[in-house]
């Protein structure tokens, strides 16, 4: 049997292309001591891989030409020869694009027992559960009572975010990028308000009508005009958590702006980006609410599944183009 594997085949410039990627088949291989031989169940496709496709220095370090792509997966153990892990485990971790990996024991983490799907590890229980919840409480300090905008809101972050923001006491608005996906916001994710941006004939309008009382707390997503529009609507002491510029992602240029930011001054606004993986107590913590949450019927979830390691690519690309509802997963076996 061979592994298939997805790797970095050019840098792309502007816009993600199928030509960025290449796949290949090979050997499976052995564990060694202390490692793991994993197949690949689900793995995760998420905006920040973008940034790792450029040759530039972050926070994370970048994709390397020729190079397996590396994603959240969640896995079942073939082989052990770490101690902790057995035959028959699920775990999750940073692995490749591929459909077995060979892992330092030390870097997976077995899975809690859950009724839910295994890939939901990858969503509301994975990093962008916990990206939702690490900004709203922790970065925001949103609060009950407050008026909160959630943008690129009906995605793996966002539309946890509006439910969180509710179970919070939140008033909850946002926006996304399609009629179905702004019905979904209101009728399924408890959103009270929401507009489509791609529709909208201005996003200063659009967001106002939806929040008429400005907004006190917004969790941003997707920065560039968006941000600005929401930026005039800052009530008094009101936060931003910085979580993602997606609008930026492909910008073969970094674009100026957001205008207006003197409003931070006159309006004593605070604004902070953050890192989920900055946060792991507060993450744990989300794990075990959730889990509760998703049980009594407060938190629900949405994913688009793609199959096979090959179409991870596609699904990659569809995500930044708003292709898909909810969290975009690649399932591998
Ligand atoms: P999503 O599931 O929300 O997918 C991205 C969505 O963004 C697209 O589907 C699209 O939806 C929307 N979008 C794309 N381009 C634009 C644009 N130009 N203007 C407005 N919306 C756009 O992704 P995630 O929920 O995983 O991530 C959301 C954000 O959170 C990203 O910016 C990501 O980088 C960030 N993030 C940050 C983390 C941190 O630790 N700081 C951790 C995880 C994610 P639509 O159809 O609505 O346009």
């Amino acid at each position: 049997m061979k592994n298939k594997q997805v790797c970095l085949a050019s840098r792309p410039s502007g816009w993600v292309t199928p030509e960025n990627f290449s796949v290949r088949e090979a050997e499976i291989g052995e564990p060694g001591d202390g490692e793991v031989l994993v197949k690949n169940l689900f793995m995760s496709v998420d905006p920040y891989m973008r940034g790792r496709m450029n040759d530039v220095k972050s926070y994370i370090p970048p994709f390397q030409l020729g190079d397996v792509l590396q994603a959240g997966v969640v896995g079942e153990v073939v082989s052990s020869k770490y101690d902790e892990l057995s035959e028959g485990d699920h775990v999750t971790g940073m692995l490749g694009w591929e459909n077995y990996s060979i892992a330092d024991g030390r870097t997976l983490r077995k899975l809690p027992p859950t009724k839910a799907p295994l890939s939901w590890h990858l969503g509301i229980l994975g990093m962008p559960g916990m990206t939702a919840y690490v900004g709203l409480t922790q970065i925001a300090e949103a609060k009950s009572g407050e008026h909160l905008f959630v943008s690129a809101a009906s995605g793996a972050v966002g539309s946890v975010v509006g439910q969180l923001g509710k179970i919070l006491g939140c008033r909850v608005a946002g926006s996304a990028g399609s009629d179905e996906k702004v019905a979904l916001l209101r009728e399924e994710f408890g959103y009270d308000a929401a507009f489509n941006y791609k529709s909208s004939d201005s996003l200063l309008q659009s967001v106002q009508e939806v929040c008429p009382q400005g907004v006190d707390v917004s969790f941003e997503n997707v920065g560039g005009e968006q941000m600005e529009a929401v930026l005039w609507c800052m009530r008094d002491f009101g936060r931003i958590a910085l979580c993602g510029m997606i609008a930026d992602y492909n910008a073969e240029e970094p674009p100026p702006g957001p205008r207006g930011m003197m409003l931070m001054i006159g309006r004593r606004l605070t604004m902070r980006g953050f890192i989920v993986t900055d946060h792991p107590e507060a993450c744990e913590e989300y794990v075990v609410k959730a889990i509760q949450w998703i049980a009594d019927g407060k938190l629900k979830y949405r994913e688009t599944i793609t199959e096979g390691v090959e179409n991870a690519p596609q699904a990659f690309i569809d995500l930044l183009k708003g292709g898909k509802t909810g969290k975009q997963i690649v399932q591998l076996a």
